[in-house]
């Protein structure tokens, strides 16, 4: 019922001539020869050499690898006789209906895709004839004008038509003749197969079009071809479609399920197709494009994804190096910093915190024991007659007592004690959390250090002391800093005053308050 409906539409346009192309002349002549009992080689001979384009291209095939033939043919009479009137006829047909079948370069349909598709489908479907050693003459100009049907459905639907095309991009065949079916009644494969008829090609070529996308339901005895039809289709669009590996894997089922050649025949094959599509593509004047053998785009594949190996390589190891680099940057930085802030500061000679970080500690701390309560002591001592270590030693003498004295009292106080040169031979000594009591015990503590330091220097041992003086400040206290240091300097002038080597501590004066 639907088959009716559908070669009655067809016949319908095929009566009106709406947009249907007509077969080309020297294809009808071609035909009516084939067609007539006699046969006469010399008729077909004088038809084909009467066209020099089509000669040299029936030529060209002829000493093509298509063919391989041992000796070159030189003359259409000689290509007659080796490869046989029916085989010389289907070139000639698919070259005529191909190069009358090439639209305008301004088309939205893409003839020159069609064409590429179309030759590397009869590329194929001659090959795997071949490899199934069977003969057919006709199978060329079958694959050839297999879908002759979509070009047709084009030029009779124009854009329509391409938008049905292209919504069933990527959907399977059976989705397109569906969808064709509804929209028009019949589908590219009905289409194709009666119009051909109507040129007069035979059944054998119009029958397995008529059912390429289902050569299962096929009548014999063209179903085989349906199938070969079928297998050429999904080889055109291996090397004419995008997704290639999907298409392969097709490939090699089918031909294991319908034919029983193995993969490794099915890849060798595949390759065969893209050597002899890219040659006879240029017999028939179409760019082959990006086409190469299947294997050598794996090959290719392959090679890039080596790149991408030995690239990805080169990240990690200049990643790594990123990474080694930055640490050995932020360990240059960190000491940079520490550096800078010894020259912020410590004093360069001994080491300790100079007098700027001195006054700094000072300040915060007394700010600490005006929130929390807690008490602070502060000691300055200067080391008893030192112009006389450097007159009697030398002043580089005088350099290492003081650099000596500074470790040793370096060692000798609390982590949270901080030890400053106020400057020359005059120290001081900032005690957090410490009381008068704690101060005086100190300060002694501190004056025995001293006192116990010898220094080697020139095979002279020098030893020094320190007259100390020391005051503590307390929560309720309101003098200044600068006081608060007077005020422990006054207890460094009464030792020295009272004969040094000594401590005293300044409690601070009420009334200066
Ligand atoms: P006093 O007991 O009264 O403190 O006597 P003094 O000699 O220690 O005191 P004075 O202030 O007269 O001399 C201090 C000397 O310390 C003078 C100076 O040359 C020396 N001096 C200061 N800074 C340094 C230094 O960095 N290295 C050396 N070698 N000597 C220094
Ligand atoms: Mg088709
Ligand atoms: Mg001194």
């Amino acid at each position: 019922m639907a088959a009716n409906t559908a070669s009655d539409e067809i016949e319908r346009l095929i009566k009106e001539q709406i947009n249907l192309p007509s077969p080309p002349a020297i294809a009808v002549k071609i035909l009516n020869i084939v067609q007539s009992r006699e046969c006469s080689i010399e008729e077909l001979e004088s038809i084909i050499s009467a066209d020099p384009a089509l000669t040299s291209k029936m030529l060209r095939t002829a000493n093509s690898a298509f063919y391989c033939l041992p000796n070159e043919v030189s003359n259409v009479g000689r290509a007659l006789s080796i490869l046989g009137t029916n085989v010389i006829k289907n070139i000639a047909l698919s070259f005529v209906i191909a190069g009358d079948l090439r639209g305008d370069k301004a088309s939205f349909f893409d003839f020159d895709y069609f064409w590429r598709r179309s030759v590397t489908a009869a590329v194929a479907a001659e090959l795997v004839t071949g490899l199934l050693r069977q003969k057919n003459d006709d199978i060329f100009v079958t694959a050839l004008l297999h879908d002759i049907g979509v070009l047709v459905l084009y030029l009779i639907k124009g854009n329509e038509y391409l938008g049905l095309l292209k919504r069933c991009i990527g959907k399977g065949d059976i989705d397109l003749i569906t969808e064709e079916r509804q929209a028009y009644q019949f589908d590219h494969q009905q289409l194709g197969g009666t119009l051909l008829a109507s040129w007069g090609i035979p059944t054998s070529i119009t029958e397995p079009i008529s059912y390429h996308h289902q050569p299962e339901f096929t009548p014999e005895p063209s179903r085989q071809t349906a199938h070969v039809l079928n297998t050429a289709g999904l080889l055109a669009a291996i090397y004419t479609g995008t997704e290639t590996s999907k298409h392969v894997k097709e490939l090699e089922s089918k031909m294991f399920e319908t034919f029983e050649i193995q993969p490794e025949q099915t890849r060798e094959l595949l390759d065969d197709v893209a050597r002899k599509s890219i040659e006879m593509l240029q017999i028939f004047e179409i760019d082959p494009g990006e086409m190469k053998p299947y294997s050598q785009m794996l090959q290719e594949a392959n090679e890039e994804l080596g790149k991408l190996n030995f690239s990805y390589e080169q990240l990690v190891l200049e990643l790594k190096e990123a990474k080694e680099k930055a640490e050995k940057y932020a360990g240059e930085l960190r000491e940079a910093n520490s550096r800078l802030e010894q020259l912020a500061f410590r004093d360069g000679l001994t080491g300790l915190f100079n007098h700027r970080y001195f006054q700094e500690t000072l300040a915060r701390e007394i700010t600490r024991t005006k929130r929390y309560g807690r008490p602070l002591s502060l000691v300055i001592f200067d080391i008893d007659f030192f112009k006389k270590v450097n007159d009697t030693y030398g002043h580089p003498a005088g350099d290492q007592v003081l650099i000596n004295l500074a470790k040793a009292i370096g060692i000798a106080v609390r982590p949270s004690d901080i030890v400053a040169r106020y400057g020359g031979e005059e120290f001081t000594v900032i005690l957090p959390e410490t009381d008068r009591t704690g101060l005086k015990v100190f300060a002694e503590r501190l004056r025995h250090c001293a006192a116990a330091v010898t220094t080697i220097f020139n095979k002279s041992s020098i030893k020094v002391t320190v007259s100390c003086g020391g005051a503590q400040y307390s929560q309720e206290d309101t003098i200044t800093q600068q006081e608060f240091i007077e005020a422990a300097d006054k207890g460094l002038y009464l030792s020295k005053e009272n004969g040094r080597n000594r401590v005293t501590i300044v409690d601070i004066d009420p009334k200066a308050q």
